[in-house]
Parts: C-alpha cells; sequence; structure tokens
C-alpha cells in the first residue's frame, strides 16, 4: 500500500463522532471521508451515497460475498461496512482516508492495517453521554437504552487505541485530531523519501 493515512475514529454512541468527524473533513481538504454501506433506513436528513450508500440486505450479503469491504459488523441491529477499492484506491495514491466506524469494525481494521491511526472519542461524562443519546431524539426509548449500555461497554476499548480524545468543546477535539495527524504525518517511518527532499 502506499502511504496515505489510515485515520479511524470511533467511540461510543452519542459521543459526537459524526460532528467531529464534519468538521474535521470540513476543515481539511487533503482526508477524505469513507462511505459506509448500511441496512439501516436513512433517518431525516441523511442522503444516500453522502451520508450511507443505503442498500438492502441482500444487496449487502452480495457484497460480503465478493469480499468488496475491508471490514463490516452488526451494530444496533443492522449491517454496516466499509467498502474497501475507495479506501485502499485512496491510500494507495497518498491520500488520506478517514473511517467512522464502530469498535468491532475498527479492531479488524487494525488486523489487517495496523499501520492506520486509531483514535477513540471520550464523552467529557457518562452523564453528558447519556443526555446526548437522549436529545438526538431520532429514535425509540428502545433503542435509547440499548445504545446506552453498549455505549457503557464500549468504553473500555479505549486502552486499544493510539489516542484517547476527549469531546467536551467540539473545536478542541477537532485541533487535538489535526495535531494527532500532523504527527502521524512527520514519522519517519511514514517518510521513506525524506532523504531525497532535501
Ligand atoms: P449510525 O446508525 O448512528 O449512523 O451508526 C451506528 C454505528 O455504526 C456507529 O458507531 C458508526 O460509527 C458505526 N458504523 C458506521 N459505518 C460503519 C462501517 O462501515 N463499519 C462499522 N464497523 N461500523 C460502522
Amino acid at each position: 500500500m502506499g502511504n496515505g493515512l489510515l485515520v479511524v475514529i470511533s467511540g461510543p454512541s452519542g459521543v459526537g463522532k459524526g460532528t467531529v468527524c464534519k468538521r474535521l473533513l470540513s476543515d481539511n481538504d487533503k482526508i477524505s471521508l469513507s462511505v459506509s454501506a448500511t441496512t439501516r433506513e436513512a433517518r431525516t436528513g441523511e442522503i444516500d451515497k453522502i451520508s450511507y450508500y443505503f442498500i438492502d440486505r441482500k444487496e449487502f450479503e452480495d457484497m460480503v460475498e465478493k469480499d468488496e469491504f475491508l471490514e463490516y459488523a452488526y451494530v444496533h441491529g443492522n449491517y454496516y461496512g466499509t467498502p474497501k477499492k475507495y479506501v485502499l484506491d485512496k491510500i494507495d495514491k497518498g491520500q488520506d482516508v478517514l473511517l467512522e466506524i464502530d469498535i468491532q469494525g475498527a479492531l479488524k481494521v487494525k488486523e489487517i492495517y495496523p499501520d492506520g491511526v486509531f483514535i477513540f472519542i471520550m464523552p467529557p461524562s457518562m452523564e453528558e453521554l447519556k443526555k446526548r443519546i437522549v436529545n438526538r431524539g431520532t429514535e425509540t426509548e428502545e433503542a435509547i437504552a440499548r445504545r446506552f449500555e453498549t455505549a457503557y461497554k464500549e468504553i473500555e476499548y479505549v486502552f486499544k487505541y493510539d489516542y484517547a480524545v476527549f469531546n467536551d468543546e467540539i473545536g478542541v477535539a477537532v485541533k487535538k485530531i489535526e495535531s494527532i495527524i500532523e504527527a502521524e504525518r512527520c514519522k519517519v517511518n511514514r517518510q521513506t523519501d525524506i532523504i531525497k527532499k532535501i
């Protein structure tokens, strides 16, 4: 593979990963987002092929069969997967790609591609996390309870990641992620042609 960065961001449900990633992408045109495929229904405001590729179960299974996913996982009752081709093509061309995926998926990616940069977004507190899940208001009470329970267990996986960033204040969290990415790009082992540059 080439030397684009594969940046993987996860964190518990409701932590604000989506908002953090959106801001990161809008402020950094060198990073592009990998759009996942999912079998879940689109929420209000979500756009097919931009938010996700909204596909049905049969289409998803066909893609699994054809080995078209870098990773896929069953999350909160639905399938989600990262289409392989987009990510690998970008990285091969030296471009950075952002994956916003769940923990199971991130750990699978880490196995296949340990060179990735794995960042875990932490909530300011569990209380605040619960508030954020409830306030999102897009789901049933049962779905909210399930998400919170999962979130609670997920926090422990932070130790499998390279970096932990608290999302108390979005601007600060995004700045920290930008600093991480900048530092990763400066790593000597990512710059094999460093001598040729001078
Ligand atoms: P939501 O339904 O709220 O958009 O996402 C639910 C969870 O699925 C989030 O934790 C999100 O990061 C995760 N997710 C989204 N796309 C993918 C993917 O391609 N692979 C995996 N493993 N998880 C994903």
